[in-house]
């Protein structure tokens, strides 16, 4: 048998079920879990801001070990270590698979919200989308690299190459991201809830160049800045602190509505554009960055039967760094 954290309903508390363990399909993979972050997304699902098929079992860091492997998987043995990120399948055919953008595709899985994930002791995944985990992590380390740092890393991408970076929002993806950019000889600036101290404290310790409240100006102009916090008041705060051609990138998939601005805040060649999902090439990419960069993720970690109360402390903002469950 195997345990699962299950939503039913948006708004109800996760509840623990117990099922037979899933046997893999053809090109799938069976993992023993030994870890799995808590992403923002989770919470927007369990709270019902996001909505997709009911029940679901969330969880999209997943750091596991190969229990068994169904027909026709290539690259993966029996024991091996392996990450379960959000992309969970794509459908291979449509526009944007065709053009390098699988992110965008027009029929993919999710895990953790179109498909069962990893809020759970094993999961079922497609091994064409699952990947090798660097040594020099541990399972709960690795976690949250699996969606705050690669999909946090694909904002940073698409933020271009300036030198100056602002981070709306100090949670699990920035305090990832913001190793990365400095590693990669960039000035971080770190902005937090007004009066969140601990916070800035924190962003300061990973080595951030600046750390304020988010009512507060950096102390230079933004060559670009990266919103993971999901509150659209601060689309148009972050557009005045960037410098003319610079970007503001929306790193999550749900935010609040965004207030009108002036059209002056945009004037000058600034842009705004989200980020959505992840390519599997984006995820190599990452993983082999934080292995180089020598990232290290600072985790809290819950058994999976406290899922909802590590939901709780993430909505409440009480989480420094990212919450792992251990099943
Ligand atoms: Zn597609
Ligand atoms: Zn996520």
């Amino acid at each position: 048998m195997m345990r699962a954290m299950q939503l039913a309903r948006p708004g109800e508390p996760l509840r623990m079920i117990e099922r037979p363990i899933p046997m893999p399909g053809p090109g799938e993979l069976l993992v023993e879990i030994s870890a799995c972050g808590v992403c923002r997304t989770d919470l927007h699902i369990a709270d019902g801001e996001l909505r997709g098929p009911l029940p679901i079992v969330p969880g999209h860091e997943i750091v596991g070990r190969v229990a068994a492997l169904g027909a026709d998987v290539e690259g993966f043995s029996r024991g091996d270590r392996v990450g379960v990120p959000w992309l969970g399948q794509t459908c291979g055919r449509c526009l944007y698979c065709q053009t390098a953008r699988e992110n965008l595709c027009d029929d993919p899985l999710f895990t953790g919200f179109t498909r069962d994930g990893g809020f759970a002791s094993h999961v079922v995944a497609d091994a064409r989308y699952c990947f090798p985990v660097p040594d020099r992590f541990g399972d709960a380390e690795a976690a949250p690299l699996l969606c705050a740092g690669l999909i946090g890393y694909r904002s940073l991408r698409l933020a271009g190459a300036g030198d100056a970076i602002g981070l709306y929002g100090f949670g699990a993806a920035a305090h990832i991201l913001a190793q990365v950019a400095i590693w990669q000889g960039r000035r971080v600036h770190g902005f937090t809830r007004p009066g969140d101290v601990a916070a800035q404290d924190f962003a300061r310790g990973l080595g951030c160049a600046w750390a304020g409240g988010s009512d507060e100006a950096p102390p230079e102009p933004l060559d670009a800045a990266i919103i993971f916090a999901p509150v659209g008041d601060l689309v148009p705060i972050a557009l005045r602190h960037v410098r003319k051609g610079g970007r503001v990138v929306c790193g999550g998939i749900h935010m609040s509505d965004i207030p009108a601005f002036p059209y002056a805040d945009l004037w000058g060649e600034r842009s705004l554009l989200s980020v959505a999902n992840l390519t599997r090439d984006d995820g190599r990419e990452f993983l082999h960055v934080a292995a180089q960069a020598r990232v290290s993720t600072q985790i809290v970690e819950f058994p999976l039967a406290e899922a909802n109360l590590a939901l709780d402390r993430l909505r409440a903002g009480a989480i420094e760094g990212a919450a792992v469950l251990r099943p």
